[in-house]
């Protein structure tokens, strides 16, 4: 059974492009799998973003249905994290307290989140542990690298275990080294909770690297041009 869903899927940003036949994306379909990463890779301006505003609900669709977990998408998904090219995190927060944000946003009322603060507080260590942060949960974003504020902004996407974690190019700004071994980090967290992965990325090398499927999108039209499953021995 397919967890994402997306059926022949297309969007004109407004009624007149939709009319002059100018759609951000056209006629996408794609399906993933209950744990599956998925890449889409394409250049600039070929509907990478628009494709991550569906997939989170933000946009709807003019044409075509997306179903996420067997239900339509019709409005922000809740089950999803997300984390995009600048970390942004809350400089006046400890990292600790900038990966627990999202908690305060899920569950907003005071005396729940006081009686719940222990176990995301346990989580948080957990996760900032398996990217290598452990030692720097009181530490403030400007006393972090860039690489460590970034994995810092991919804990904080987790930390509400979410069942779909959205990635809009969260490595394009690190350098070689420490995206490589942003990579590794991530990849061994998705082989251990199994949650599903859509990375929108214009890196090839980063989507055969990372992903256990490949779509490959043209610039105008946004289409996918090619599926390709990758079998590559995972390290
Ligand atoms: P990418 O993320 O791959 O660079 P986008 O999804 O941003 O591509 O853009 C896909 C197409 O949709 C482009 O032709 C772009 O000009 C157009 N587009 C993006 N955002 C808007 C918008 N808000 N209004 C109208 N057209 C848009
Ligand atoms: P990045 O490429 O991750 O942005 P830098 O080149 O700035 O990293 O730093 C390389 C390494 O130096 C980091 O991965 C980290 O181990 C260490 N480092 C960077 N900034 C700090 C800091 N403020 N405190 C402690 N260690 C740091």
């Amino acid at each position: 059974m397919s967890y994402v869903d997306f059926r022949r899927v297309w969007l004109a940003y407004n009624e007149q492009l939709w009319k002059q036949g100018k759609f951000a994306v056209e006629d996408i379909s794609l399906t993933l799998k209950k744990g599956e990463f998925a890449a889409i890779v394409g250049p600039s301006g070929c509907g990478k973003s628009t494709f991550m505003k569906l997939a989170t609900g933000l946009k709807k669709p003019s044409r075509g249905e997306i179903h996420v977990d067997g239900q339509p998408v019709d409005g922000p998904l809740k089950i999803s994290g997300m984390a995009f090219q600048a970390a942004s995190l809350l400089p006046w927060r400890t990292t600790l307290a900038n990966v627990m944000l999202p908690l305060e946003i899920v569950e907003p009322h005071r005396s729940q989140l006081r009686a719940r603060r222990a176990e995301y507080e346990a989580r948080a260590r957990e996760l900032l542990a398996s990217v290598g942060l452990a030692g720097y949960e009181d530490k403030f974003p400007w006393q972090l690298s860039g690489g460590m504020q970034q994995r810092a902004s991919i804990c904080r996407a987790l930390i509400h275990e979410p069942q779909l974690l959205l990635l809009d190019e969260p490595f394009g700004a690190l350098d070689a080294f420490t995206r490589e071994e942003l990579w590794c980090a991530l990849r061994d967290l998705q082989a251990a909770k199994g949650f599903n992965v859509i990375l929108v990325t214009h890196d090839l090398r980063e989507s055969v690297f990372l992903a256990d499927t490949v779509y490959v999108m043209s610039k105008s039209p946004g289409r996918i041009l090619h599926r390709r499953e990758i079998e590559l021995p995972r390290p």
